[in-house]
Parts: C-alpha cells; sequence; structure tokens
C-alpha cells in the first residue's frame, strides 16, 4: 500500500511545550483516523449490503496503513523523547508524565513490529478466520491446524519483537498487549487455587443442590419489545442515549469511536429474551465506561482519555451484567417495566423466580453459552493450553487431545466433537493468545469492585431495587473511568478497592448468589 510519507521536518528550535503541543495534535489525528476505522466496522459489523464487502476490505486496509503509518511516525519519537526530558513535563505523578510514560509504551510496541510481520499477520489472520469457519461447521480440525499452526509460529515471532517484559516469559509479551503489566506467572498463582474452589463448589451445587426452574425464560417475546426494554433498562443505568446507539448484530460488541460516539450492539433470540438483555447490560457496561472516560475531540487518542486495559475494561460490562442484571434487587425493579414490554409473558413470576432462574451452575460446552458459576472455568483452561503452546510444550497437532482430556477433568463431561471443544472459539483464527485471561482478571476485578461499593453504600441494594443507579455509576466514574490509563490496572483497582487481586470476593460472590437459587441456604 503507498501512502503519503510524512514529510515536515521538526523546528530546531522546538521548546518542550511546543513539542507537547505537537504531539497531542499528532495523537489527536491518528485516533480520528482510527474512529474512521471503527466506524468502517461497526458499519461493516451492522448495516453494510453484503455486496460491499471488497470495497470494504480495500477502505479498511488503508484506514490501518494510515494509521500504523502515524504511529510510527519517526517524529513521534522525537517529540517523545524532547518532552520527557522537561522536568516539568515530566514531574514524577504528573498527569503529563503519565501520558508520555503511555506515549513511550504505544510508540516503542508499534516501531519494535516490522511492518512486513504486521501484513503478514493480517493476511494469515483472515486466511486463518476463513479457514476456521469452514472447519468448525465441518467439524474438521485436519483443516484448520495449519493455519493454528502458522498463527502461532507468527504469535511467536511477535512476542519475540515485542520483547519479554522483565521477569517474564514469551507469552506475557502477548498478554501485555491486553494487560499491560500483568505477568502469567502472577496470573497462575491466582488461577490455580480459584479453579480447585470453583471445581468443588460446582461438584457441591451438583450434589447437594436442586436445580432452579428456568421455565419461565422459556416464552416467546418479540424482538421489538425485547429492544425497547433494553434501551429504558440501559437509559436507566446512565447510558447517554444521544453520545450512543444501540444496534443488532451477529457478534455483539461495544465501540467507543469518538467522544461523543459510543455504539453498542447486541442480538435478539425471541425465544429466551435474557439473552439479548444481558448482552445488551454487558455491552452497556463497556459503554458506560467509555463514556465515563474523559474525552475531547481536541486531546482525543491521549492515555489520559483511553481505557487502561482489558481486564478493567470487562470489569465494568460485568459488574452491570451479573452482580447488578442477576440480583433480585434489579428484578424487583425490572420485572414491572418487562411486564410493560412483555405483556403477560412473565405474568405469576416474583422477581425471587427470575433472578434464582439467571443464577445457575451448570457444566456446558460452550463459553460464550456459560453460565456464571462455570464461566471462568472455561477461560482457565484456554489460557493452560495457549501457554503451553506459546512455550512449545503443546503442539497444535495435539490440541484436541489435550483440550478434550483437561475439560474431563475441569467440566466431568466428555467432548463430542472438536466444534464444540478446541475450535469453538474465533480467537486463535486471528492470533489473539494472551487475550483469554483478561476476561477472568474482568470478573476478579469487578468482584473486589463490587464489595467496595458495597461497603461504600450498604443500601446499595435498596437503590437499586428503585431503579437508582447514579451513586453506583458515580463511583465507577470517579474510582475506574476518570482515570484512564494513568495508573497501571491492577494499581487502579487496588486504588478503587484497597485490596490486592484476590479471587476471595468473586467466590463470596457466586456462594450468595448460586446457593439460594439451588435451595442450598
Ligand atoms: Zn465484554
Amino acid at each position: 500500500m503507498t501512502t503519503a510519507a510524512p514529510t515536515a521536518e521538526l523546528p530546531s528550535d522546538l521548546s518542550a511545550h511546543e513539542a507537547f503541543a505537537k504531539l497531542v495534535a499528532m495523537r489527536a489525528e491518528a485516533s480520528h483516523l482510527q474512529s474512521v476505522s471503527a466506524l468502517l466496522a461497526w458499519d461493516q459489523e451492522t448495516y453494510m449490503p453484503d455486496k460491499a464487502a471488497e470495497a470494504r476490505a480495500a477502505q479498511s486496509g488503508l484506514m490501518a496503513g494510515l494509521v500504523h503509518r502515524r504511529s510510527t511516525d519517526p517524529r513521534m519519537g522525537e517529540l517523545l523523547t524532547i518532552c520527557e526530558g522537561d522536568g516539568e513535563l515530566n514531574a514524577e505523578g504528573s498527569p503529563t508524565a503519565a501520558d508520555l510514560r503511555e506515549l513511550r509504551r504505544d510508540y516503542e510496541k508499534a516501531t519494535r513490529l516490522p511492518e512486513s510481520l504486521v501484513r503478514e499477520l493480517a493476511e494469515a489472520g483472515s486466511a486463518a478466520q476463513q479457514a476456521w469457519k469452514a472447519a468448525r461447521s465441518a467439524d474438521d480440525f485436519g483443516a484448520f491446524r495449519p493455519h493454528l499452526e502458522k498463527m502461532l509460529d507468527l504469535s511467536r515471532t511477535k512476542a519475540e519483537a515485542l520483547g519479554v517484559p522483565d521477569g517474564g516469559e514469551l507469552y506475557d509479551a502477548l498478554l501485555d498487549q491486553y494487560e499491560p503489566g500483568a505477568r502469567s506467572a502472577e496470573i497462575e498463582s491466582i488461577f490455580n487455587p480459584l479453579r480447585e474452589r470453583l471445581s468443588a463448589f460446582i461438584q457441591d451445587i451438583a450434589d447437594n443442590g436442586t436445580a432452579p426452574d428456568t421455565s419461565m425464560l422459556d416464552v416467546n417475546v418479540p424482538e421489538a419489545a425485547q429492544h425497547a426494554f433494553g434501551l429504558e433498562v440501559l437509559a436507566a443505568m446512565g447510558f447517554d442515549l444521544e453520545a450512543g446507539r444501540l444496534d443488532t448484530t451477529t457478534h455483539p460488541f461495544c465501540e467507543g469511536t469518538a467522544p461523543g460516539d459510543t455504539r453498542l450492539t447486541t442480538r435478539y433470540r425471541e425465544s429466551r429474551f435474557t439473552d439479548a438483555l444481558y448482552g445488551t447490560m454487558h455491552e452497556g457496561g463497556h459503554g458506560l465506561y467509555e463514556q465515563g472516560l474523559p474525552k475531547t475531540v481536541g486531546e482525543a487518542g491521549m492515555p489520559s482519555q483511553d481505557s487502561v486495559s482489558l481486564g478493567i475494561h470487562e470489569s465494568q460490562s460485568r459488574l452491570w451484567e451479573n452482580f447488578v442484571g442477576r440480583s433480585e434487587a434489579f428484578w424487583t425493579w425490572a420485572k414491572p417495566i418487562a411486564d410493560r414490554h412483555f405483556g403477560d409473558a412473565l405474568s405469576g413470576v416474583s422477581p425471587a423466580q427470575l433472578a434464582a432462574a439467571v443464577n445457575t451452575a451448570e457444566p456446558s460446552f460452550i463459553r460464550v453459552e456459560a453460565d456464571e458459576g462455570t464461566y471462568n472455568l472455561h477461560v482457565m483452561l484456554r489460557f493452560e493450553l495457549e501457554r503451553a503452546m506459546v512455550r512449545g510444550d503443546l503442539k497444535p497437532a495435539d490440541l484436541p487431545a489435550a483440550w478434550n482430556e483437561r475439560f474431563k477433568e475441569l467440566f466431568g463431561l466428555d467432548v463430542p466433537s472438536d466444534a464444540k471443544g478446541c475450535m469453538q472459539d474465533v480467537h486463535w483464527s486471528f492470533g489473539l493468545l494472551g487475550y483469554f485471561p483478561t476476561y477472568t482478571l474482568g470478573n476478579l476485578y469487578a468482584a473486589q469492585q463490587w464489595e467496595a461499593l458495597n461497603r461504600t453504600m450498604p443500601d446499595l441494594n435498596d437503590q437499586i431495587a428503585r431503579g437508582e443507579f447514579s451513586n453506583l455509576l458515580g463511583w465507577l466514574n470517579n474510582h475506574i473511568h476518570v482515570h484512564g490509563r494513568r495508573y497501571p490496572a491492577g494499581e487502579l483497582n487496588k486504588m478503587a478497592t484497597g485490596q490486592e487481586l484476590s479471587a476471595d470476593p468473586l467466590m463470596k460472590h457466586l456462594e450468595r448468589r448460586i446457593k439460594p437459587a439451588y435451595g442450598m441456604g
């Protein structure tokens, strides 16, 4: 691809403050290009006609090239060096020093990857994703295997180019892209005991509990009624619908495209209204984070206006979806609203019955359909296996056998096919290795934030039962959102909750929610 190279030279007598202003302007320009790119992607997932696919691929490729060119512009490196040498801009603990630290991090990461590797990853990933789709529907791992091998090879090359972080391993270089500062050894030390406790918990439920009645969820609710209900819930949560939208897609996501523009998507299943409701609340949680970031057009894309990590992002979505949305207090408020939209579909059902029905812990094969009780085991399985592949301890050819064996140990189920086993997720075909653990990190962070929230607002439950979410959102705004990338994710979570990363709050939450649903006290 050919794009006009930035040619302007920097003036030699630039002051540090002029250099900083220039940095801000360059970053904003890259950010606006990125916004356009994000809008193209959003359109592709929502309204784009099928026949536009080829043109859109060309447009997206061009935009990606322009953004990459801007992010690796050598002038960015020179400007950073000037600013870093300035005592005032780089004063320890100052907001500008945090911005400089993060800008440097982004610049180093972008420039460490040779353009040839970036292009090869994109092309191989696109081919691998096509192959994955076909192989998954044909349940033919053999057809996917060479693509997985290729993506693993390229990911290892990428990890080597990015560099192994201090005290870490090759996998950490990949993990660090999504959860800056996290190390797999540290994650393992949290995940291992959590896995034991979760397995014991699920076994206890299976042995001693009575599964709640979920039949009231099997009612038919038209898409339009579900959409109207979802919008009302979003508005009550505090999502600004004049600075965002809710649309329909196949794979729901949230895209904070620009200041004042946060796009949510969901999908509707008329025979199970909770799919769209919890999908909407999940993406809504992501959206509230995007709307809570201190974004401005003039300084668009500065780290201080950007989300800090995928784990923290996921903590916001999970907090609303699970901690709020699956509580009896939530249904106390939401049931009459659902009745207004759904007619008599839920007549005679109590908030307590609804809350029990959405708090199950039943082993199942598919991660994205898993309940809150079993979800994290799915994530841990993937973390173990992908880390072993990056280390070279597990060959892609041996993945199905390793998956099925470990799955049996964790869930007590025999995996019926690779389509329902190691080929179910899109991530590895894209080369997204190191991404999975951020899902469970998000759940852990969310549980810790939930405890902190309930400590500072002992009547939070009553507020939720009245549909008052403003204090809850205010706390998230002040403790998480406004800080952007100023503090590393782990430190931010510790500042907000007063606790080191721990699995205790999550286990307590699951016990408190799921055991009563199974009639266990
Ligand atoms: Zn999410």
